[in-house]
């Protein structure tokens, strides 16, 4: 039998929202519990997300002059996801989500709003709804966390106002177009930021927490008041087991061996494997970068390729929840553009110029439509974001600020980078290797249509959906506007993600599968370290994060015999 260094009942690997949830969980139902992470910051992409959460049925709907029900919400998820996932985990999900959240918040500091305006992605779907089942997490007030909050991963600039000051989701879409009261709302924003006054001389960082670092906070204050430790540096290398059974782990903390005896569990929560090249090279469609990737460079597939040594078995490894991204030069991960495509005055084109797409599509919709599209003469990985000087002016555009705040006159020189830019459209597809008469011919197509509000090749701005990111104040459609004004710019897109959905197959108590679906006694899977129980799509927004945390509550509830 192995010397163990140390031992506890369930052992925890990874730090981001779903783990964390299983590490309360456990504790709670009577568990000595271990978090082990790898980097030396906790929180994972969990952490620099948004931090939503899709949770049909939750109870916060009904105040809210909603309607939902388990029937609609499972309809929906069996129709976005084609019927192929039948395991009783969309169930499962429904069943347990609403319950989790409640827990949550009865028991920790964890907070959540419904977003009663937020569609889900495919809300003309039947069982779709157009608001409700999206929740953020309430801001939180790093304060709490005291010396823990040096060890938190930082947000992502991009969720950031000037580079620096947070804002709630609700906040960001006010100030993306400008909407009403955005000036009064800046004034607020900067206001929390300086009134902290004291800690401002001594860090730029902002304590007033939002999405995902409200969120991942908030998990870590209430393991703190359990005493539930988290040991950073510390990565999973093997898992130990015997006569068929996880009973512990091979770590290595701070570069040293560590084995560590899991008395009743170990929980894998480790996220997936998109910062493997090797790994996305084996599985993915290609071409595939690693580096494409919005998330930080840790999640290497190490939990995957551990259990994988057991004989588990893997689904879905050829997908991600993907998302288009650019390069800013001297950033650790790509950012990903979630709604800038969806604004008037941009179009997204491939070498030949051509659209392929519908630019306010479902982020993942619209990597796959790179894919599918992807053809010699014809290129769409990557393609190309194209928009006039009235968008520039207007919007912001992945690290680029609106010219209103930022001109080009004024950009730092790492942005210098970031696009292409030229005084006439035929000027700039030279530039960038697209074929002039092509982006000629569509934009000749294009315009007109965006005057009459009517796109008839990829319906932007038809759905609900569409135009929850489009700018009110363009009518008759949102998301549509002509490219007109010179000079015009063009910013490359990648086929990126934010973070892979293949991984370890699981059943209804999160357990890990072998090819033969008998369950490996002691392991558990969950958040992106297991294949996504949504399939190839993204029901709606928190499809990623929601599971992760309720399957974690879940796993460890299985372990505690508890329902
Ligand atoms: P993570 O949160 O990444 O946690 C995994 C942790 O495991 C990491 O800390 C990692 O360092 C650690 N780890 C890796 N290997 C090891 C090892 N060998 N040993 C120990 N530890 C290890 N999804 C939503 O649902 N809602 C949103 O609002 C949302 N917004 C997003 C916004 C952005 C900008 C991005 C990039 C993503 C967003 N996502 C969102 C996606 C979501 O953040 C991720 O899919 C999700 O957080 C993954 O959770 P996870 O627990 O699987 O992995």
């Amino acid at each position: 039998s192995p010397q163990w260094d140390a031992s506890c009942d369930v052992l925890v690997v990874g730090s981001g929202a779903g783990a964390l949830t299983a590490a309360l969980r456990a504790h709670d139902l009577g568990s000595k519990v271990l978090v082990v992470e790898k980097s030396d910051l906790f929180g994972g992409t969990s952490a620099i997300s948004g931090g939503g959460i899709w949770i049909p049925c939750n109870h916060r709907i009904a105040a809210l002059g909603g309607e939902d029900s388990a029937d609609e919400a499972i309809r929906y998820i069996r129709a976005v996801t084609h019927d192929e996932i039948d395991d009783g985990r969309i169930e499962a999900y429904v069943e347990h989500g609403r319950r989790v959240v409640e827990y949550l918040e009865a028991h920790s500091h964890v907070r959540f709003e419904a977003q009663s305006a937020y569609a889900d992605y495919y809300p003309e779907v039947a069982g779709g709804k157009s608001g409700y089942r999206s929740m953020d997490p309430l801001p939180f007030d790093a304060r709490q966390l005291g010396e823990e909050f040096r060890r938190l991963r930082e947000p992502s600039p991009g969720t950031l106002m000037m580079g620096r000051m947070t804002m709630t989701m609700k906040e960001a879409r006010v100030l993306l177009c400008r909407g009403p009261g955005w000036f009064g709302l800046t004034l607020k924003v900067l206001w929390r930021y300086w009134r902290d006054l004291g800690w401002r001389l001594r860090s730029r960082r902002d304590r007033f927490l939002t999405l995902g670092n409200a969120l991942v906070a908030a998990l870590r204050c209430s393991l703190l008041d359990r005493n539930v430790p988290i040991v950073l540096n510390c990565r999973l290398e093997r898992l130990v087991e015997e006569r068929g059974r996880v009973v512990g782990a091979e770590l290595v903390r701070d570069g040293r061996p560590w084995r560590v005896q899991a008395q009743r569990g170990v929980v894998l929560g480790a996220g997936g494997f998109e910062r493997n090249q090797l790994m996305r090279t084996q599985y993915h469609p290609q071409p595939s970068r690693s580096d494409w990737s919005a998330t930080p460079p840790y999640n290497t597939g190490d939990a995957i390729r551990a259990a994988q040594a057991l004989g588990a078995a893997t689904a879905l490894m050829g997908h991600s929840w993907w998302a288009p991204t650019t390069h800013v030069e001297g950033e650790e991960k790509q950012r990903a553009l979630f709604v800038e495509r969806t604004l008037p005055g941009c179009i997204m084109v491939n070498s030949a110029g051509q659209r392929f797409v519908n630019e306010a599509a479902p982020y993942t919709d619209i990597v796959y439509a790179m894919y599918e599209n992807n053809r010699e003469g014809a290129t769409s990985v990557p393609c190309w974001l194209i928009f006039d000087a009235e968008f520039r002016r207007k919007y912001p555009c992945g690290a680029l600020l609106p010219g209103y705040a930022m001109p080009d006159s004024r950009l730092p020189k790492h942005l210098h980078s970031y696009f292409h830019k030229a005084d006439s459209i035929g000027e700039l597809a030279r530039c960038i290797g697209v074929d002039p008469d092509g982006l000629l011919r569509t934009l000749d197509r294009f315009n007109p249509m965006a005057e009459s509000g009517k796109d008839l090749d990829f319906h932007k701005g038809d759905s609900v959906f569409d135009r929850y990111y489009g700018d009110p104040a363009t009518q008759p459609n949102p998301c549509l506007a002509p490219l007109v004004k010179a000079p015009f710019y063009a910013v490359r897109v990648d086929a990126g993600d934010i973070g892979t959905k293949g991984g370890l197959l699981t059943d209804v108590h999160a357990r890990v599968m072998r090819e033969d679906r008998t369950p490996i006694a002691g392991l558990y899977a969950i958040g992106n370290t297991a294949a996504s129980m949504m399939g190839r799509t993204y029901p709606g927004a928190g499809s990623t994060i929601g599971p992760a945390m309720v399957f974690g509550f879940r796993a460890a509830e299985d372990i505690h015999g508890a329902e």
